[in-house]
């Protein structure tokens, strides 16, 4: 069976969407492509867009639609994207959802993964995280201030892709083995599974 894997996962942050996305991609041999990854790899390379989203991200604000969907649609456009995806942190709001849908052909996303987390579990993740990683985003006040985005904006975008009948909703509390298996499985039963080697 020949599928496509054009997905997206999406999770309050501390759900650990960045984690199983990217297993999820590899499992699947597609690209995981994070926004927040790009810009914080620019920030650090202190290039021109990094200077730009510098203080947006770092007050836990969203960057613009206009600049954020023209990086997807970038790098959307290289080869490596071709066969399938996973998108990470994109899109944010019902705006972006519909700058995805125009940089898409007709066909649009296969499947949605939306990371279901309690607000506390998330909280007590990203409390440790921020003492880890040394993640100068990750202060109290922007965790807090991206909590309320993610429940005001993105969340909202799910009731579009519901609509649309694409949305499966994994319970994020486990290992991470079992929350990937979640994932592998909820995605086999829609016929997304990696490509035979050929
Ligand atoms: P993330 O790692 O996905 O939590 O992203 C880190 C930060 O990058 C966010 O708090 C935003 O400031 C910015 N960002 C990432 N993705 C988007 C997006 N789709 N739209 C706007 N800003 C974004």
């Amino acid at each position: 069976m020949t599928s496509t894997a054009r997905l997206v996962i999406v999770g309050p942050q501390g759900s650990g969407k960045g984690t199983q996305g990217a297993r999820i991609a590899e499992a699947l041999g597609i690209p995981a492509i994070s926004t927040g990854d790009v810009f914080r790899a620019n920030i650090k390379a202190g290039t021109p867009l990094g200077e730009q989203v510098k203080a947006i991200t770092a007050a836990g604000n969203l960057v613009s639609d206009e600049l954020t969907g023209r990086i997807v649609r970038d790098r959307l456009a290289q080869d490596d994207a071709a066969g399938g995806f996973l998108l990470d942190g994109y899109p944010r709001n019902v705006r972006q959802v519909e700058d995805l849908d125009g940089f898409l052909d007709a066909a649009g996303l296969d499947a949605v993964i939306e990371l279901s987390v309690p607000r506390d579990e998330s909280m007590a993740r990203l409390a440790l995280r921020a003492k880890e990683q040394g993640r100068t985003d990750d202060t109290d006040e922007a965790i807090a201030k991206r909590l309320s985005i993610y429940e005001r904006e993105t969340a909202p975008i799910l009731d579009v892709y519901r609509e649309r009948g694409i949305v499966d909703t994994i319970d994020g509390v486990g290992s991470l083995d079992e929350i990937t298996a979640r994932i592998t499985d909820a995605l086999a039963a829609r016929g997304i599974t990696r490509p035979a080697a050929v």
